[in-house]
């Protein structure tokens, strides 16, 4: 591929050791792709939550949330993003784990650059578009990567955690998703079922929205969440 094609082109790698994640990145980056770092599982989530890429190369082991925890998360999200497994397991049934966990390929270590190049080139070929940076519902609106959100074309002014917060929400619009899940995915951290934390930032965001409209954050009793219009009920 040119230098042209991978131009612009976003990959993550998730890989905790350092020698492989140089060798990578270093590599990706000469090839013209933009490639970014993430260290261990939690900042993994962090940025395959909140930001958008063209490809995920992932590390089955990893500190705090493990590779596969990780891909089945991200799925869970909807996401299509291609994800190549990077791992030192090469077991079939490893293998199978990783492929019906929703990775679209697999490359185990030690491998070639030339051959995680060759994957990657692939999976970046079959992108007709460049995947949705932006995220959008009723007269909601997200852009993944400049971190704006707007409501009916008026510019919300959220916080950090509320951009994320909505964009889980708005993800998995007309869905009804429990505390505890929002709580993973937006604090990763386990949810003790006490905090309010929650119930605060959901409050703020609220106020933000209404605004400029309808309640689209709508409580569910005992469970959690669901981000809705009136009409898509
Ligand atoms: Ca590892």
């Amino acid at each position: 591929m040119s230098k042209l094609s991978s131009a612009g082109v976003r990959v993550l790698l998730v890989e905790d050791e350092a020698e492989i994640a140089d060798f990578v990145l270093v590599g990706l980056r000469e090839e013209g792709y933009a490639a970014e770092h993430a260290a261990g599982g939690a900042e993994g989530w962090a940025r395959l939550s909140t930001e958008a890429w063209d490809v995920v190369l992932l590390d089955w082991w990893l500190p705090g949330i493990d590779g596969l925890t990780l891909l089945r998360r991200f799925r869970a999200t909807n996401s299509t993003t291609p994800v190549i497994f990077l791992t030192a397991r090469d077991a079939v049934s490893d293998r199978v784990r990783g492929l019906d966990a929703g990775a679209e390929d697999y490359l185990c270590k030690p491998f070639a650059f030339e051959e995680l190049l060759a994957r990657v080139r692939s999976l970046t070929r079959r992108l007709d578009r460049r995947p949705a940076t932006a995220l959008a519902h009723g007269d909601v609106a997200l852009d993944l990567d400049a971190q704006r959100a707007t409501r009916a074309g008026k510019r919300l002014d959220l916080t950090a955690k509320e951009f994320t917060l909505l964009a889980v929400l708005l993800r998995n619009a007309g869905a009804v998703l429990s505390r505890a899940r929002i709580y993973e995915q937006v604090w990763d951290e386990e949810y003790d079922g006490l905090s309010n934390t929650l119930a605060v930032h959901v409050g703020e965001l609220r106020r933000k929205l209404e605004a400029h409209g309808p309640r689209l954050v709508h409580t569910v009793r005992g469970t959690g969440y669901v981000f809705r219009r009136d009409q898509d009920a």
